[in-house]
């Protein structure tokens, strides 16, 4: 039986990819994401799903059949790949049977044990299988190759893929302005000499037409450094999932005078991406001390890492710099923040107005006198960018996705298809697939 292919989810969404590939009897699934679709019910912090059918039934989870717990069993020839840690990519994780084999580079795999140890991880055993980069698994018919991608967390990852009959190649989340686009340049060249009939790329920043906007990952250490110079209490918040990016934090305290004051689970994953970690590298909050795991008190114990509570950082305001993430808000009570305080988003929870927790945010600052000042950096190309790899790449076909406007990603004379959830494609499809003409690509970005 000839390759065919299905897009579960992940369209017209930022995220929540979830790709099937079928050939002879054999399933490759990439990805395995939950995310918010503005038009569908949604679970929160409180109102919960009570198992994946509650999912599936309210649209937030494809049907597929063995993968998910309560389906019929595994049968052997169903294997899971993932491109990389973030949530929009693994959040259906807890609800697939446990048995079934999940490819993921070494850092993922680090990853995504060390959150299970240490906070909203899935804490629930699952087969990962770990495979370097460049290496070759083979699964029935199907070649799988992760090579890495920069983007914003370690162990990041594109799939070439390639059956008897079809060669595809995956992106999976990336970016050119990060601290290494050499990876995500190599990647592209990789896909072009591979010669792929597809082409997956993600789109989630299709409306910013270049880079001009943004700060780039390595300007983030001279905006905190001119912005603490000026601040009296100064907070942050950022992804712990990147800890690369906490050397930009603590070379921004050195020049500032100011020591680094961390959470004990941002400290932990610090400590196992670009440690070992000494004892006066930072210090860590001890508001949430009561939520630490066994593994998270055991490191904190072994570093002999310091720490201090909010009511200590009190009218100390110019000595120190101090994640503050949405959940430990309520510390600005005690610290009382002294006028001409700032607070640096630098992505994390909540990313943006499309999270209900963003206004919140905004009001506990307002609140406190606490100015916000964006000083994030995306994990993710812009237009011009995904462009430059398409082009370099050159698929017979491409199909953009992991976007709120696929549409806006295409170039005149390389085929496209803006894929169509649930339907199945096959090699006929793409050889008949068309090029969008460039009214249509100006039409599209005409804003
Ligand atoms: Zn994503
Ligand atoms: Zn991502």
């Amino acid at each position: 039986m000839s390759t065919q292919f299905t897009l579960h989810g992940g369209i017209d969404t930022i995220g929540g990819t979830i790709i099937a590939v079928m050939c002879e009897g054999h399933r490759l699934i990439f990805d395995m994401g939950r995310v918010h679709h503005a038009k569908l019910p949604a679970f929160d912090a409180v109102l919960l799903p009570r198992s994946i059918r509650d999912l599936q039934h309210s649209g937030n989870a494809p049907q597929l059949h063995g993968v998910f717990q309560g389906d019929e069993e595994w049968d052997g020839k169903t294997l899971l790949a993932l491109s990389h840690n973030h949530l929009d990519h693994t959040g259906l994780l807890p609800y697939v049977q446990p048995q079934i084999p999940i490819l993921v580079s070494p850092d993922t795999h680090h990853m995504m044990t060390a959150l299970d140890l240490v906070s909203d991880g899935f804490r629930k055993p699952l087969n990962y299988e770990e495979i370097p980069f460049g290496q070759v698994r083979e699964f029935g018919p199907f070649r799988i190759l992760l090579t890495p991608v920069d983007h914003d967390t370690p162990g990041a990852s594109a799939m070439l893929i390639e059956t008897p009959d079809m060669r595809m190649v995956y992106s999976g989340d990336l970016r050119l302005h990060g601290l290494h686009p050499n990876w995500t340049e190599d990647f592209a060249a990789m896909a072009s000499a591979f010669k792929p009939d597809v082409l997956w790329i993600e789109g989630t920043r299709s409306p910013a037409v270049n880079n001009d906007n943004i700060l780039k990952e390595r300007d983030i250490e001279p905006a905190l450094v001119e912005g603490l110079h000026t601040a009296t209490g100064a907070y942050f918040t950022f992804y712990p999932r990147h800890p690369e990016r906490v050397h930009s934090f603590l070379n921004a305290v050195k020049a500032t005078s100011r020591t680094l004051v961390l959470t004990a689970e941002s400290a932990y994953l610090f400590d196992e991406f670009e440690g070992p970690t000494a004892s006066d590298t930072f210090l860590l909050l001890s508001d949430d001390e009561q939520t630490w795991s066994p593994a998270l008190a055991q490191r904190v114990k072994e570093r002999g890492w310091k720490t201090i509570s909010s009511r200590e950082l009190h009218g100390r305001d110019r000595e120190f710099f101090v994640q503050l993430p949405y959940p430990l808000l309520g510390s600005l009570i005690d610290i009382k923040p002294a006028q001409g305080s700032k607070f640096f988003h630098m992505n994390g929870n909540p990313l943006g107005p499309h999270e209900l927790a963003w206004d919140n945010l905004h009001r506990w600052l307002q609140y406190f006198g606490v100015d916000f000042v964006y000083t994030g950096s995306t994990g993710h190309g812009s237009r011009s960018d995904i462009h430059q790899l398409i082009l370099q790449i050159d698929p017979r076909v491409v199909m953009p996705i992991h976007s709120l406007q696929p549409q806006r990603i295409g170039v005149s004379h390389i085929a496209r298809i803006l894929p169509v959830l649930g339907k199945a494609y096959t090699q006929s499809d793409l050889q008949t697939a068309g090029c969008p003409t460039q009214a249509e690509l100006d039409a599209a970005n005409a804003d």
